[in-house]
């Protein structure tokens, strides 16, 4: 990572914590079911950006969609939501498939959609990762 991408991520861990910091004061304000649900939205979008910011800036193009592999991901069969909506998509459908920083699906990157606990496993192929150096 060169000294201009470590500032840059320095920057974003910085700006990060103060929106977590601020998003919690909120939470914590309003009390109540609505501003936790809003500031948990927040902080995964952030974490979402923070994400593809990394991974893309040193060249990773592509990511496994994780799920939480619980009775919760929207789509699991018996589960709590067996069916996707326009929303949300059937993540249950996408555990383990390959999806592009470049291209997300209808709803977002994992983690973007309201109450999405998904993550993305990056793919490392060492051809396009470009040097730390
Ligand atoms: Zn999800």
């Amino acid at each position: 990572m060169s000294e201009m991408q470590s500032l840059r991520f320095l920057r974003d861990v910085v700006l990060y914590i103060g929106l977590k910091a601020l998003l919690t004061e909120y939470a914590v304000r309003r009390e109540g079911m609505r501003a936790r649900l809003i500031a948990r939205d927040q902080t995964s979008k952030m974490n979402v950006a923070i994400n593809m910011a990394r991974q893309t800036s040193i060249g990773i193009e592509e990511y496994i969609w994780r799920t939480a592999k619980d009775r919760r991901v929207v789509g699991t069969p018996g589960g709590l939501w067996p069916e996707g909506n326009a929303m949300h998509g059937n993540h249950y459908k996408r555990e383990g498939k390959t999806y592009r920083w470049d291209n997300p699906p209808h709803d977002g990157h994992p983690g973007w959609p309201i109450n999405c606990r998904c993550y993305p496993e990056p793919v490392l192929d060492p051809d396009k990762l470009r040097s730390a150096a």
